[in-house]
């Protein structure tokens, strides 16, 4: 029977339209921008194209889109750049618990070198409360950085608002919206943030690359020196196809996502719906909170998700327990145990999140086999 593949927070297959604009860039397309030659010219043309898409999806003009390998690299250039260039009077960053370990291993580096870091806690709701973000703020808070939606639960955290509290306050304010383009609006301009990470494998782009918007001449001192690409910010030899394959992907995101919005919400209302129905004491985390619509985290009492998870993968089901990084570990991730998930629910979180391929007959397979699977995996399932 064909799989269920319900891990998109994970990553998603790169849509064949990207696959179809990076080939020729990878073959016979495959030059170096920097070259002064007509093949280098080409591909700096692919590379200018790409760059100027971007943009227009973000809300912002071309120069302001920085190319990286990945959300990881766009997040270390935004942390660890940012830091580089604060004032030397100011070395306080603020962030929160729920954050991807991309920001939070970056913020305990940054601690390493002498920063402090303010790390606010989240409710129920798994999002970041502006009051506690404004009081959070100081005179040497010199970087803000708060995802805008969390990759284990969707929720969405209202960054326009603290955006602007961090600016009042003087300091650099840094998103990471990498789990956002698939199925949000995301615009730079309009949220008022000074950087904002992407990665081209979470809206069926490539892996491997990603995007760090820089507005409005934020200062920053690069990680990666060398040839001076990226205007200066990231050297390397530029990506161009997979770059070419995020840009494409990307537009197409933007086009198709209110309608894969409004599908998706229904059959995860569907599989919530039919979840806590079919098995009794399931709870839905951060159920009431503003969320992505493709995803559902839920916890159930007294069972261990990994076994959980070897169980529904077995029968063609794949999903994830919290995030993909924190897979394979009984520990509940960082984010169920900052949510105050009651105990005997902590080890029991896992998630499914959907995407363009999903459909209602494969939910319905899901809550066919999924009270058989719990009741097996806590061992009170009836022999028949
Ligand atoms: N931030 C979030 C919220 C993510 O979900 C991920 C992916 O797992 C990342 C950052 C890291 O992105 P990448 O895998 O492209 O380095």
């Amino acid at each position: 029977m064909k799989r269920i593949y319900l891990d998109h927070a994970a990553t998603t297959p790169a849509r064949p339209e990207a696959v179809a604009a990076m080939l020729p860039l990878l073959t016979e397309g495959g030059y170096n921008p920097s070259s002064i030659h007509a093949e280098g010219r080409a591909a700096r043309a692919a590379l200018d194209d790409a760059r100027a898409l971007v943009a227009r999806n973000l809300g912002v003009q071309p120069r302001a889109v920085i190319f990286t390998g990945g959300g990881s690299e766009s997040i270390a250039l935004a942390l660890f750049g940012a830091a580089r260039a604060a004032a030397p009077g100011r070395r306080h960053a603020v962030t929160s618990v729920v954050e991807h370990h991309a920001v939070l291993h970056a913020m305990e580096q940054l601690e390493d070198d002498g920063w402090t870091v303010t790390r606010l806690p989240v409710g129920a709701s798994g999002t970041v409360d502006p009051a506690a973000f404004a009081a959070a703020l100081r005179p040497d808070t010199a970087l803000a950085s708060i995802m805008l939606a969390n990759n284990e639960l969707g929720s969405i955290s209202p960054i326009a608002e603290l955006a602007a509290l961090t600016k009042r306050a003087g300091a650099v304010f840094h998103t990471d919206a990498v789990q956002g383009p698939a199925l949000l609006d995301v615009d730079a301009t309009a949220l008022g943030v000074d950087l904002l990470s992407i990665s081209g494998h979470k809206f069926y782009g490539p892996k491997g690359v990603g995007a760090l918007v820089v507005r409005g001449g934020v200062p920053l001192v690069p990680l990666i020196v060398g040839g001076g690409q990226e205007n200066g910010l990231r050297a390397g030899t530029e990506n161009v196809a997979g770059i070419a394959g995020l840009a494409v992907a990307l537009d197409l995101a933007r086009a198709e996502r209110a309608a894969l919005r409004a599908r998706l919400g229904e059959l995860r209302d569907r599989l919530e719906n039919g979840i806590r129905a079919a098995v009794p004491g399931a709870l839905i985390n951060a159920a009431g909170a503003p969320r992505l619509a493709n995803l559902c985290s839920v916890a159930f009492a007294d069972l261990d998700a990994s076994a959980l998870l070897i169980r529904l993968d077995l029968e063609g089901i794949s999903a994830s327990a919290g995030s993909a990084c924190a897979a394979g570990s009984l520990e509940p991730s960082h984010v169920v145990a900052a949510l105050g998930v009651p105990e005997p629910y902590r080890t029991g979180v896992i998630r499914f999140s959907l995407g363009r391929a999903s459909t209602s007959g494969e939910i319905e397979r899901v809550l066919a086999a999924l009270p058989q699977i719990v009741a097996e995996v806590r061992g009170t399932a009836a022999v028949v």
